[in-house]
């Protein structure tokens, strides 16, 4: 009996308390992504274990999407029809001390690897606030972390192993196939299934982390250069109600050079004295640690630990890249908003990425900072707030996050994105027909909802 079928019989019987809890069961398998405040358009999901297997299943659909770890808060990853899911192909292939590159199968997360590197002597450049995310969703969508200095983790793509439309196997890689491949990685689920991603590494490396609480704005507006370049990794979190920054992460390498030094002000903020979550309310036991203890790299460049809720949970999220010349006034407008803002956050985090040559990548040729709000899942409130903040940041020509809500027009991003057209050519090369496309791509990349 499909499912279909026996939700039909289900509700023709729905006054048989005997079948309701069975009812239930059935209502709430539905499949969502992390935040749960989107609901795909189908439950069809096929789990992979094979190359070959991927290579069969996508040349016998018409229309699919890949599935990573479902941890967009839009529809870039929605599919009416059909998913395929990598989540079973999460082996590490190759660790090629040599080249300095690792390659993994399409389906793992940072989460896995990081300690299978660490182990073997090696660290990856940076990581996002979580490790729970896949690696090949996180870079499709140009995922970053912090610091100044560090590109987003799509940067660490060295190559890539891609199954097209037509179920062939495609390899680029960043020596060989220049171009191509810059458009590639960045490549938002649109030109196949990433089936093997190699990725740069380095010698693993060890690092403290230090909180400080209340920054005035003020000090922040006088100092962004020095506070931004003060660590590895720097994010400052704020409710934009006391006009400061309510707490700033300072992530440091132990081999940094100045090693940093942990003052008990830093720009006017105090030393925290105990473990602090970026939402001060919630426990900071999900987070990584604080308070200078050293620890490998991968236990202190994500806010949040494997194994416990990242963030809050209930949420979600906007974010936009603005130049960073420009990212203190940035900021300034939206602290205008406060008013607006503040009764619909959770918190706002602030961070810095360095520019890079990724066609999609909203870092593209720009140094940037991105301005992050992770809201009450109240989506009428914040849909409404979401062309407020666009309107006050559209001086600074922002790019939204490609995996959170916005609301900016296609015609508006397409004019940040002078490789769009190359790339539209790109993904119509791996997929002639639009089989991995969906309404989300077809809206703001592809000129056309279907
Ligand atoms: C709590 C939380 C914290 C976050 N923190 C950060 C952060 O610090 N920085 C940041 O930049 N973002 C952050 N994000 C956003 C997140 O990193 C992105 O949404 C990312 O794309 C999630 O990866 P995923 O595998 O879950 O993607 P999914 O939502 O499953 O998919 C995203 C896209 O990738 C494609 N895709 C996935 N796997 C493959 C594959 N194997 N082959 C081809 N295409 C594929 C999908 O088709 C889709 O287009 C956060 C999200 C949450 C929920």
């Amino acid at each position: 009996m499909n499912k279909r079928f026996f939700l039909k019989v289900c509700s023709s019987l729905i006054g048989n308390h005997l079948l309701a809890p069975l009812l239930t069961w059935a209502i709430a398998a539905k499949l969502k992504n992390w935040a749960g405040n989107l609901e795909y358009s189908t439950e069809n999901l096929y789990s992979a274990q094979t190359l070959d297997q991927v290579r069969e299943f996508v040349k016998k659909q018409s229309i699919l999407k890949v599935l990573g770890t479902r941890h967009c808060f839009n529809k870039i990853a929605d599919s009416k029809r059909q998913f395929i899911s990598l989540k079973e192909m999460d082996q590490v292939v190759a660790l090629d001390t040599a080249a300095r590159t690792v390659t993994v199968e399409g389906g793992l997360t940072y989460g896995q690897l990081s300690p299978y590197l660490d182990s073997k002597g090696w660290a990856l450049h940076n990581l996002a606030s979580l490790p729970h995310i896949s690696i090949a969703g996180a870079c499709s969508t140009a995922t970053h972390g912090s610091g100044q200095e560090n590109g987003n983790l799509a940067t660490a793509v060295a190559g890539l192993e891609i199954v097209n439309a037509a179920g062939e196997v495609v390899q680029l890689s960043r020596q060989k196939d220049a171009q191509e491949f810059l458009g590639a990685v960045v490549g938002l689920g649109a030109l196949g299934a990433i089936t093997k991603l190699t990725l740069d590494i380095q010698p693993t490396f060890q690092m403290q982390q230090y909180v400080y609480e209340n920054l005035p704005l003020s000090e922040l507006k006088n100092n962004f250069e020095a506070i931004e370049s003060a660590a590895y990794s720097v994010s400052l979190f704020t409710d934009w109600r006391k006009q400061s920054i309510n707490e700033v992460w300072l992530k440091c390498r132990t081999d940094q050079k100045p090693a940093f030094e942990a003052l008990p002000e830093f720009f006017g903020a105090k030393k925290a004295t105990r473990h602090v979550h970026p939402i001060i309310e919630l426990s900071a036991e999900n987070c990584t640690e604080q308070m200078g203890v050293p620890g490998p790299w991968y236990e202190r460049l994500p806010h949040f630990r494997m194994g416990f809720t990242p963030s809050a949970g209930k949420e979600l999220q906007s974010e936009y890249f603005v130049p960073r010349q420009t990212a203190v006034e940035a900021i300034f407008a939206i602290e205008r908003l406060h008013e607006q803002i503040s009764p619909h956050l959770l918190i706002t985090e602030i961070r810095a990425i360095a520019g890079d040559e990724l066609w999609m990548s909203p870092c593209y040729k720009q140094p940037s900072v991105t301005i992050h709000f992770t809201w009450k899942q109240d989506w009428p409130a914040v849909s409404k707030l979401l062309p407020v903040i666009e309107k006050e940041l559209a001086p600074f020509r922002p790019r939204p996050h490609w995996g959170k809500l916005f609301s900016i027009p296609p015609t508006q991003l397409h004019s940040e994105y002078e490789r769009l057209t190359d790339f539209v050519a790109l993904a119509k090369r791996f997929d002639p027909h639009g089989k991995f496309r969906n309404d989300f791509l077809n809206a703001n990349i592809f000129g056309a909802a279907s």
